[in-house]
C-alpha cells in the first residue's frame, strides 16, 4: 500500500523537540507505513522557507507556500503586499507545486475578516497566474470561502481537512475541487464529515494528516504524523465500502494528478 499525505506541517518545532528520534525518525516510520509522498504546507514567510528546505532535504517532500489566514495577525497590514510579493517569488522552486496553505479562519473572535479575504482572493489570482493548485483552509467560513472559490473559476485545488456541508461539498466538486480527509474523518461524532466521505466521487478524494495536529483515533491527542495514515485509510475504507488498498491507490493517483507529481 503507498500512500500520499497531502497536508502536514514537518517544519512544526513538535517534530525536532517532541517526536522520538526527532524529524529524521518521524520521515523514517511514515516510509515504512508506506507513505511515498508528502506535501508540507508552510503559512507565513518563515515556514514556506522551512518547507522548501524540508522538500531539498528528504526526496518524498513537497512544498506548498502561502500566507495562512490565521498567520497574517503576525504582521502589520502595511506588510500585506510585501507578503504577497514574498510569496510569489517562491512559485518558481520545482518542488513547489501549489500554493497554500490560504483560506479564511474565523474560529477565533477579533479576526479581521476583511483583511483575511483580501489574502485568500489575491493569494487565488496569484495560483491563476502561475497555473498551480491551491490548498485551502476553510475554518468556519464556509460561505465566505465559496464566494472567493466561486469569483476565482479558474483556480482548483484542494479543502484541506474538509469540515463543510454536504451540500458544498457537492458544489465543490462540480467546479473542481478535491475533498481532503484527515484525522477528524475518524472521530467518533463526526457525523457530517463522514456522510461527505461517502458521497464525494472517486476521482476527487485525498487523504492527509495535518500533521503534527489532528491524529486519528484512537491516538487523539498525539503528535500525529504520516505512520498514522493508515488509520484514515481504513475509516474511509469502512465508510465507501472499498478494500483499504483501493482507497490508498485512488488517492495516491488523484494526488498525483493534482499537484503534477510523478
Ligand atoms: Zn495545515
Amino acid at each position: 500500500m503507498r500512500l500520499f499525505d497531502t497536508h502536514a506541517h514537518y517544519d512544526d518545532p513538535k517534530f525536532r523537540n517532541d517526536f522520538p528520534g526527532g524529524t529524521d525518525e518521524a520521515i523514517k516510520k511514515s516510509r515504512e507505513a508506506g507513505v511515498e509522498r508528502i506535501i508540507c504546507a508552510g503559512t507565513r514567510p518563515e515556514t514556506n522557507l522551512s518547507t522548501i528546505e524540508l522538500a531539498k532535504k528528504y526526496d518524498l517532500i513537497y512544498s506548498a507556500v502561502g500566507i495562512h489566514p490565521s498567520d497574517i495577525r503576525f504582521y502589520g497590514p502595511e506588510k500585506d503586499d510585501i507578503l504577497l510579493s514574498e510569496t510569489e517569488k517562491l512559485l518558481n522552486h520545482p518542488k513547489v507545486v501549489a500554493v497554500g496553505e490560504i483560506g479564511l479562519d474565523y474560529h477565533y473572535e477579533g479576526t479581521d475578516r476583511d483583511r483575511q479575504k483580501y489574502f485568500f482572493d489575491s493569494q487565488m489570482k496569484i495560483a491563476e497566474k502561475y497555473s498551480l493548485p491551491v490548498v485551502i483552509h476553510d475554518r468556519d467560513a464556509h460561505g465566505d470561502s465559496f464566494d472567493i472559490v466561486r469569483n476565482n473559476p479558474k483556480v482548483s485545488g484542494v479543502f484541506h481537512c474538509y469540515s463543510g456541508s454536504t451540500e458544498m461539498a457537492k458544489q465543490l466538486v462540480g467546479m473542481g475541487y478535491f475533498i481532503s480527509f484527515g484525522g477528524t474523518v475518524t472521530f467518533k461524532n463526526a457525523k457530517t464529515v463522514k456522510e461527505v466521505a461517502a458521497l464525494v466521487p472517486d476521482d476527487m478524494i485525498l487523504i492527509e494528516t495535518d500533521a503534527p495536529y489532528l491524529a486519528p483515533s484512537p491516538h487523539r491527542g498525539e503528535i500525529n504524523f504520516s505512520g498514522l495514515l493508515p488509520l484514515v485509510v481504513e475509516t474511509l475504507a469502512q465508510i465507501r465500502n472499498v478494500s483499504p488498498e483501493r482507497i490508498a491507490e485512488l488517492t495516491f493517483e488523484n494526488a498525483k494528478r493534482l499537484f503534477r507529481i510523478e
